[in-house]
């Protein structure tokens, strides 16, 4: 698919920020909130800045469940017309982005965008099963060191098995490879695509890669933080033949296809926090440098992208710089949906890196 068959303002990059309340820690060093949302208006302030977005939720502003319907209800729509979506959590470590994906399952119960998108999908192939026959495949995979990971491999999962943390063998598998089809169809060659029947299945999926994920790592500022984790859903529907008469099945009614495919992609990206904090040492700048590597890939793609003018005069979208880009490359532009959150924290301490997090998410519009 090419950046050129998008209908118009649909087409473009949806921003949301999501401020997070001040945590337990922050209090207990007597931060201060310094970030202010406009009553009224998705709009935030940080000391002499203000920016304006699609939508803004925080403490004090709406609801974070309004989040789901506002930007994600849409996407899980669109994916049964058959397009495809990418929904992306950007910011530093700690301002919340796990916790807003739900990518950490347990951590953050039935309230992070996963679960409620999985609830939504459900709920929709319950109302359409009579007319469509779906099948439902998921995939979790980590990008780190421009790396592919398999997080549902079940050689690697290490279950509950505690005494075996950290310890994860990444070593002696065939490397997971980004392939593109003639028709423009990404696909990842040698990693696990599971079919899913009810939720329960796929809740497992999520639980079991986000286990893989955390045992991967042995503190809280390490690999996790370091990698993109992206959960993917794809969604197959075959029209029921013989199912009435053509006038009574107007359920859905851009669907004049026989099979239809598309997939949604819940990326929890890689902490954003500049390289040199992440430590002086070789391997962690390394590190360090590819992740930047994918977010910096990722906000020329989605600046470009989201330039209209850019465009119409066919310019270059540098999906080819980064893994991350690369995958997400059928699923950003062309008639795919993208909903770009940035989360951040409230304190005083990270003012500088939540202002860097506005100032990318701004480019994103
Ligand atoms: P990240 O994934 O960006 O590193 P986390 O999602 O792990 O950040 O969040 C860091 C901490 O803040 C966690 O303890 C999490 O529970 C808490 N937290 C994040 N967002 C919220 C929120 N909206 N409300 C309450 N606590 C939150
Ligand atoms: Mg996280």
């Amino acid at each position: 698919m090419d950046g050129g068959g998008g209908g118009g303002e649909d087409c473009c990059v949806k921003v949301a920020v999501h401020v997070r309340p001040l945590i337990g820690d922050e209090k207990l060093q007597g931060c201060k909130d310094c970030v202010t949302v406009v009553p009224g208006k998705p709009q935030v302030q940080i000391g002499t800045h203000s920016f304006t977005f699609d939508h803004v939720y925080g403490s004090t502003g709406s609801p974070s469940s309004s989040m789901f319907e506002e930007c994600i209800a849409p996407l899980v729509d669109g994916l049964f017309q058959g397009y495809n979506a990418t929904v992306l959590a950007y910011g530093q470590t700690g301002s919340g982005k796990t916790y807003t994906m739900g990518t950490a399952f347990k951590e953050g119960g039935q309230t992070g965008i996963i679960p409620q998108a999985m609830s939504a999908i459900f709920s929709k192939i319950e109302a359409l099963r009579n007319q469509i026959e779906f099948q439902l495949h998921v995939s979790f995979i980590e990008i780190h060191k421009e790396e592919v990971r398999d997080l549902l491999d079940s050689s690697l999962s290490a279950k509950s098995d505690t005494s075996n943390a950290g310890k994860v063998n990444i070593a002696g598998r065939s490397p997971i490879q980004i392939r593109e089809s003639s028709n423009g169809v990404i696909t990842l060659a040698g990693s696990t695509e599971v079919e899913v029947r009810s939720l329960k299945e796929m809740a497992a999926c999520l639980e079991q890669g986000s286990l893989s994920r955390a045992t991967g790592s042995t503190n809280m500022n390490n690999q996790s933080s370091r990698s993109h984790a992206i959960f993917t859903i794809t969604l197959e529907q075959m029209r029921k033949v013989n199912q009435g008469s053509p006038g009574e099945s107007n359920l859905n009614e851009s669907m004049n296809e026989e099979y239809l495919s598309a997939k949604l992609h819940l990326v929890d990206l890689a902490g954003s926090e500049r390289a040199k904090r992440t430590g002086s040492d070789g391997m962690r700048f390394k590190e360090g440098v590819h992740i930047n590597r994918g977010l910096l890939a990722l906000g020329n793609v989605i600046s470009a992208l989201g330039d209209e003018k850019k465009r119409k005069e066919g310019v270059h979208v540098p999906y080819r710089d980064s893994k991350l880009t690369r995958l997400l490359q059928d699923s950003l532009g062309g008639n795919s949906r993208t909903v770009m959150i940035a989360c951040i924290s409230p304190a005083d301490i990270n003012a500088e890196e939540t202002l860097n997090t506005l100032k990318y998410a701004n480019r994103a519009r």
